[in-house]
């Protein structure tokens, strides 16, 4: 997919300027094509079109890796331990910055418990993406600080909304970051909508995949326990599935954080 959208791009745009010469009219097609690819591709991460960007196992591993996003928070986040703990699970939190700096104690924990910690921005802005380079980078830079006060370096960054753009490429490798986004989601709208989410993920798992969970504090106690059903009951399925749950580094290849002294 990702060499053909290139080429499609590539092509479309060398299409527009040979016809230019013999008509306008003609090369506005092509021309709307590559525009229309440039577009939709911030949409795409799965396309790789603006960056290099990993979504499932680049190694042949045939494990599948859990990651859970937009935490940390003290409702969620300590169900998610305690239910990986139980299952004897390893997975990669995609943390937002501003809630890792209210909540230390969380990371600490997560690292403690074997778990990693990944980059998903400051503040999880849908429109980061539109946002200018220099508010790019501060975003990611500011999570990266605040982690690494904790004693960790994410070496790994997931964009909100998996939305990518040019100016991502260059943000990214100031921080020494890579970017991973995910093969396998339940589409719960961020624990929106949780009914038979461990059914959804089954149903869709395949080899190799990253899948995507939520961090996220639900509405009310009988939703938070209908939630934390499914997730053990989902981390049974896991947990007895052959090829096994592999820490998120074994299927990307390389590490996912670094630790550093606490300063
Ligand atoms: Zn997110």
């Amino acid at each position: 997919m990702k060499l053909t959208v290139h080429t499609a791009a590539a092509a479309s745009f060398l299409s527009a300027l040979l016809l230019l010469p013999c008509s306008a009219l003609l090369a506005t097609i092509p021309l709307l094509l590559f525009l229309l690819l440039c577009i939709t591709a911030p949409f795409c991460p799965q396309w790789s079109f603006y960056l290099p960007l990993i979504s499932k196992s680049v190694t042949g591993n045939r494990g599948v890796a859990l990651t859970f996003d937009d935490g940390p928070n003290s409702i969620s986040t300590p169900i998610i331990l305690t239910l990986l703990q139980k299952h004897k699970l390893q997975a990669c939190f995609f943390v937002i910055g501003e809630k890792a700096a209210a909540h230390p104690e969380l990371i600490a924990e997560i690292i403690k418990q074997g778990h990693s910690i990944g980059n998903h921005s400051w503040r999880h802005d849908n429109l980061l993406m539109l946002r200018s380079r220099k508010q790019l980078c501060l975003d990611i830079h500011n999570t990266q600080e605040t982690l690494g006060r904790m004693g960790v370096i994410p070496t790994v960054f997931r964009p909100p909304a998996g939305i990518t753009n040019p100016r991502l490429r260059y943000a990214l490798k100031r921080e020494g970051l890579i970017a991973i986004t995910y093969s396998c989601r339940a589409f719960d709208g961020g624990n929106k909508n949780i009914t038979d989410l461990a059914q959804r993920i089954l149903n869709r798992l395949q080899d190799g995949d990253i899948i995507l969970l939520h961090d996220i504090p639900l509405n009310d106690d009988t939703e938070q326990e209908v939630w934390a059903r499914e997730l053990d009951n989902l981390l049974t399925s896991l947990g007895n599935r052959k090829p096994v749950v592999e820490p998120l580094e074994k299927l990307i290849g390389q590490q996912v954080m670094r630790k550093k002294r606490k300063k």
